[in-house]
Formats: C-alpha cells, sequence, structure tokens
C-alpha cells in the first residue's frame, strides 16, 4: 500500500498511517519494515532507518498520542495527559542531524532520533494557536491535516484519495437522482 504525506506535518501524517480510525481500523504499519518504509517516503525524515521491535512499539504509541492530541485540538478538548507524556518524553530524545548543501537538506540519523524530530514537529503544530487542524470532511476519512490554504478553506485530506471521492460520488448520486426524474416523466407523459 502506498502511503500518503498530505497532512503538512509529519506527526499528522504519522497519525494518518491507521485509516477510518472510527469504522473498520487499517493499520498501514503493521510491521517494523512498514515503519522503515514509511520514513524511507516522507521527504523530511532520513532516507533509510532500521527499526528493532522495540522501537517499532514506541514509534506506535508515540502515533497513537500524537493522533489523541491532535483529535484534542480539532474538537478544541483538552489535551490527554497520558498523551502529552509520551509526546514530550520522545521529543526529549536525541535528534537528527542536518546538514545543507547545494542539494539542500540532508537529515540522518537512527529511528529514535526520527521518533524524536516527529515528536517535536508535532508539538510546533499542536502548540501554534495559529493552525489550523482538521479532520478530513469525506465520511470514514478520520485523517486529521494542518490545513495552510488561504482563508483555511480546504475540506479533504487530499484531493486524490478524498476530495475526488466525494466528487465522483456526488456526481454518480446527481445522475441517478436526473435519470430516476426522467423515468418519472417518461412515465407521465405516455
Ligand atoms: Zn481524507
Amino acid at each position: 500500500m502506498d502511503f500518503a504525506f498530505v497532512s503538512g506535518n509529519p506527526a499528522l501524517d504519522l497519525a494518518g498511517t491507521v485509516l477510518s480510525r472510527r469504522d473498520e481500523p487499517i493499520d498501514v504499519l503493521a510491521a517494523p519494515t512498514d515503519l522503515e518504509r514509511w520514513v524511507t517516503a516522507c521527504d523530511e525524515l532520513p532516507d533509510r532507518v532500521t527499526a528493532d521491535v522495540a522501537t517499532f512499539e514506541s514509534a506506535l504509541s508515540l502515533r497513537e498520542a500524537i493522533y489523541r492530541l491532535a483529535l484534542g485540538r480539532v474538537l478544541d478538548r483538552p489535551f490527554d495527559p497520558s498523551s502529552l507524556e509520551i509526546v514530550n518524553h520522545t521529543a526529549g530524545g536525541p535528534v537528527p542531524t542536518i546538514r545543507l548543501s547545494d542539494a539542500g537538506l540532508r537529515m540522518s540519523g537512527d529511528l529514535r532520533a526520527v521518533l524524536s524530530h516527529i515528536a517535536r514537529s508535532g508539538i510546533a503544530v499542536l502548540a501554534d494557536p495559529d493552525a489550523c487542524l482538521k479532520e478530513c470532511g469525506r465520511v470514514g476519512c478520520t485523517r486529521i491535516f494542518l490545513d495552510r490554504s488561504r482563508g483555511a478553506r480546504r475540506t479533504w485530506c487530499g484531493m486524490d484519495g478524498c476530495g475526488n471521492r466525494v466528487k465522483a460520488a456526488a456526481y454518480r448520486a446527481r445522475r441517478r437522482a436526473s435519470a430516476t426524474t426522467e423515468d418519472r416523466e417518461t412515465a407521465r407523459t405516455t
């Protein structure tokens, strides 16, 4: 399965690796190797890390903590204390090194450092009173994203995954509705 990086922040993207959380949750990080692939696929993180079982478990607990805090922000509720504890503790760990060159920024570090970076990045967005966090508008999609659009008018987590699906469904519904009306018209006039 392809990973989606549409949330505008790596911590929110990590939280988004569980799809449709309220209906039938699908966890796209089923094993440590999935997490390794996810880190490689994320532009903001090192190209390559290895995940042992213990660090993988830490990543999943960080992910769930970030999700609960982000949901708290969306619902305008106080942060869950145990989730704060996890995120704050992870953020206090060693951080990746970054280097600038003509090729841009290059980040390196192990998975622990990556988790620390993700926790810090999550804290920055969760602490920002101007950050507009939203849950995707498609029913069933529980992804939380950072809306940076002008006037904060974004509705979907991503156009490919959700926006187009909703629009296509609405189009089909309209066609069905107009076809039904035509049938009725035909029935009436014949
Ligand atoms: Zn969505």
